[in-house]
C-alpha cells in the first residue's frame, strides 16, 4: 500500500485526527508507511474522492502531527458523513477484533475478500459484522412527551424510551414491549422517524414517534431511574445534539 490514502487510525479508545479540521477534513492523509504499516488493514469506503482504511495502531507514529480524540468527541465535531464512515470503521475494527475464530469449530476466520463477511474453511459457517438494532419511542399525550432517564444517562438529562430488539420480534412489537416494561404505558400510532448507527459498540436505533394510549407511567426500577410528561415548551435536558434521541425530540416540538 504505497498510494496516499485517508486513515482512521484507532489507538485505545480514540481515533487520529488532523491538527487542522477546518472544512470538515478530520481524517489524515498518508501511505501505509507514514503511521508505522499497521496491521489487518480495512478498507472502510471514500472520503473526499480517496480510500478510506482502518487499522489499529498501538501507538501514535512518532513523526505524525495529529490528534488523538474520542470517538465521542469527534461524534460531535464532525459532519454526518465523516461521523458514519468512523462508526463503521470502529464496529468493523470491533468485529475483526472480537471475532477472530469460528463460534462453531473454533478455526481462525479470516476476513473474505470482496465484502465484509468471514467464511469458516473447516465447517462452512459464514458470520458477518454483528448488529444491533434498537428501537426508540418517543410517546406524546396532547402537548407533553413521556421522557425518562436511565442511570447511565449524564445527571439530568431525559431522553425518549429505548431498548434492544429481541430475537423473533418486529420493530413495532418492540416498541410496545419496551414503553409497556419501562414505564407501564400503552402507546398507539407509531410513526417511523428514522435510524441512525450507533457504534458503541454496535447498534443501530430506530426511531418511532407514538401516542399515548392508556396507562399511569410507573417506572421500571431496574432501567428507569425517572420518567415524567414535559410539555414541549419546558423541556428538561436533552442528549447530544449529534444523537437520534435529540433529533426525534425536536422533530416532534417542531410538529406541533
Ligand atoms: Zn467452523
Amino acid at each position: 500500500m504505497s498510494e496516499t490514502h485517508y486513515w482512521l487510525l484507532r489507538c485505545g479508545n480514540q481515533l487520529l485526527t488532523t491538527i487542522d479540521k477546518t472544512g470538515g477534513n478530520v481524517f489524515p492523509l498518508g501511505r501505509a508507511a507514514d503511521f508505522g504499516d499497521p496491521k489487518e488493514v480495512l478498507l472502510v469506503g471514500e472520503w473526499q474522492g480517496l480510500p478510506c482504511y482502518a487499522a489499529e495502531i498501538d501507538n501514535l507514529p512518532e513523526n505524525i502531527s495529529g490528534e488523538l480524540m474520542t470517538i465521542r468527541a469527534l461524534f460531535n465535531l464532525a459532519g454526518d458523513e465523516a461521523i458514519y464512515l468512523a462508526g463503521r470503521a470502529i464496529q468493523l475494527l470491533d468485529w475483526q477484533n472480537n471475532h477472530r475464530y469460528c463460534g462453531k469449530c473454533g478455526t481462525p476466520t479470516p476476513m473474505q475478500p470482496g465484502e465484509y463477511s468471514k467464511l469458516c474453511s473447516a465447517c462452512g459457517l459464514v458470520t458477518y459484522p454483528r448488529i444491533s438494532p434498537v428501537v426508540m419511542v418517543l410517546v406524546s399525550r396532547g402537548d407533553e412527551l413521556l421522557l425518562a432517564r436511565s442511570p447511565r444517562f449524564k445527571p439530568g438529562v431525559f431522553s425518549a424510551l429505548a431498548g434492544y430488539v429481541e430475537a423473533g420480534e418486529t420493530l413495532e412489537q418492540c416498541a410496545i414491549r419496551e414503553v409497556r416494561e419501562e414505564v407501564a404505558i400503552e402507546i398507539d400510532n407509531l410513526r417511523y422517524f428514522k435510524s441512525q448507527p450507533w457504534p458503541f459498540p454496535d447498534s443501530l436505533m430506530v426511531a418511532f414517534f407514538a401516542d399515548y394510549a392508556g396507562g399511569v407511567i410507573t417506572p421500571d426500577a431496574m432501567e428507569i431511574e425517572a420518567a415524567n410528561w414535559f410539555p414541549r415548551s419546558a423541556l428538561p435536558a436533552l442528549p447530544e445534539p449529534v444523537t437520534i434521541a435529540r433529533q426525534l425530540i425536536e422533530a416532534a416540538c417542531r410538529k406541533s
